[in-house]
């Protein structure tokens, strides 16, 4: 190993020593008005609009400090919610529309904006201004300090029961010397937002989980010679097939792998593919068949000449065509839908999101409340609840932890004023 990585990892070990020592030192009550499990873009807003009612608010967070799941988005960059924050971009659509009602965009944005946040806007993805997720973070941070929400990191929740005021949230601590310590806590209202993780918790609450797949991801292919050019990128439309059946097309870059396709667009494709499926390839999506075949047969011979698509797609990808093609049309045909046939998702330890979780039929929309447990509410991924690339999931976790949140708190708080 190099000087330069033995040097990285022990300063990330050294961190790590000193961000448990922190977590260490924060003294946790025994009893809370409000619980959230889980510190990421949920559970934080969660906590947040909780403390900010005037709620005693913990936040149990299994990693060594909150917010970190919000690090790796867009890249480092943060695409943190969309301009069209359409319903039909998830998986129950009628749910969601039910918890944004009208005005979920503006809610999220007046919401960073009281944080200090400021955005740019690109085509109708938003970003910090910094481009750095990590403007986003530590706002939040800031902000449920302010609100005196406890940031209790390095406990991971194991268990929870009823009892008959509330809950009971049992936990396990990683300490700086690298034991463990168990602990225990009580609080009126539980909010569960621990993503897309599936925490034993559920379970002892006795809630409906649907399984977990990662969607959000590459998909595999058949082989095709296409699949010959590991890392080249296209622009291409791609159009999902079923028994004959054009379901669904998106535009956008896609990477190809040797294993099948990545890239934005597939990972919003991954969301609807099924094994087998046919993946149409348009890569000249601007020109219509004819205008293709000025281009590569302008006297329409029915003979292409050599290098006639190299000004419109990559060179390697053009003359793979042209190697798979016998005629003007069949090249042009192939610019237009080259197949593919979907296999599955793939390298799953990179999707963004997880289907599955909390049935979002135990939980009121308005305010994510547990029907059949009075103080149990849910948000963010750890429902059954997710979108396309876009900023789309990120708004999900925003909005639903705004609103558990001060249900919670509200709950909480008009019990204890009667
Ligand atoms: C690489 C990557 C890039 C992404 N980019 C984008 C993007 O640009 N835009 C977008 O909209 N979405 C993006 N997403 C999706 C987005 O990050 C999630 O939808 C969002 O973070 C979900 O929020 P959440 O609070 O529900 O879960 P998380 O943010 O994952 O937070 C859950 C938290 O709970 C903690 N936890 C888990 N189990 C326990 C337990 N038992 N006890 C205590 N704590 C626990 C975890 O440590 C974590 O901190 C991306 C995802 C990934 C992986």
């Amino acid at each position: 190993m190099s000087q330069g990585k033995t040097r990285d990892r022990a300063s990330r070990a050294r961190r790590r020593g000193a961000l448990l020592c922190a977590a260490d030192a924060i003294e946790l009550a025994q009893h809370y008005d409000v619980v959230v499990l889980g510190g990421g873009a949920a559970g934080l807003v969660a906590g947040i609009c909780a403390a900010e009612q005037g709620a005693k608010v913990l936040v149990l967070e299994a990693d060594v400090e909150c917010g970190r799941s919000i690090l790796a988005t867009g890249n480092g960059r943060c695409n943190f919610a969309n301009t069209n924050l359409d319903p039909r971009r998830y998986n129950d659509a009628g749910f969601v529309r039910a918890a944004f009602g009208e005005r979920a965009l503006e809610d999220i944005l007046a919401f960073f904006s009281d944080c200090g946040l400021r955005w740019v806007q690109e085509e109708d993805r938003l970003y910090p201004r910094s481009r750095r997720a990590a403007s986003l973070r530590n706002v939040l941070l800031a902000r449920a300090r302010r609100a005196g929400v406890t940031l209790g990191c390095a406990r991971r929740a194991d268990e929870a029961r009823r009892t008959e005021d509330g809950f009971c949230v049992g936990f396990t601590q990683e300490l700086p010397e690298g034991s463990a310590r168990r602990g225990s806590l009580r609080c009126s209202s539980l909010v569960l937002a621990y993503g897309g993780t599936d925490a034993s918790v559920a379970a002892g609450l006795g809630l409906e989980l649907h399984e977990r797949r990662p969607v959000l991801c590459p998909l595999s292919c058949e082989d095709s010679p296409l699949l010959t050019l590991d890392g080249r990128r296209a622009q291409a439309r791609v159009t999902l097939v079923r028994e004959g059946k054009r379901l669904w097309d998106e535009g956008g870059e896609l990477l190809i792998r040797s294993y099948g396709l990545s890239g934005i667009v597939i990972f919003d494709l991954s969301r609807r593919a099924h094994e087998g499926d046919g993946l149409l390839l348009d890569l000249a999506s601007e020109l219509t068949h004819d205008e293709l075949l000025d281009l590569v047969d302008p006297k329409r011979r029915g003979r292409f000449v050599p290098g006639c698509l190299d000004g419109v797609l990559d060179p390697d990808i053009a003359s793979l065509l042209e190697g798979l093609a016998c005629s003007s049309e069949e090249l042009a045909g192939l610019a237009k839908g080259f197949r593919l046939r979907a296999l599955g998702t793939a390298d799953e330890t990179h999707a963004q999101v997880r289907r599955g979780g909390l049935a979002c039929s135990q939980f009121a929309a308005q305010d994510l409340s547990c029907a059949s447990a009075p103080g149990l509410f849910a948000c963010g991924e750890a429902l059954d609840i997710d979108a396309d690339c876009g900023g789309f999931n990120l708004a999900w976790a925003w909005k639903s932890g705004m609103l558990a949140g001060s249900a919670a708190a509200g709950q909480t708080l008009g019990k204890a004023s009667h």
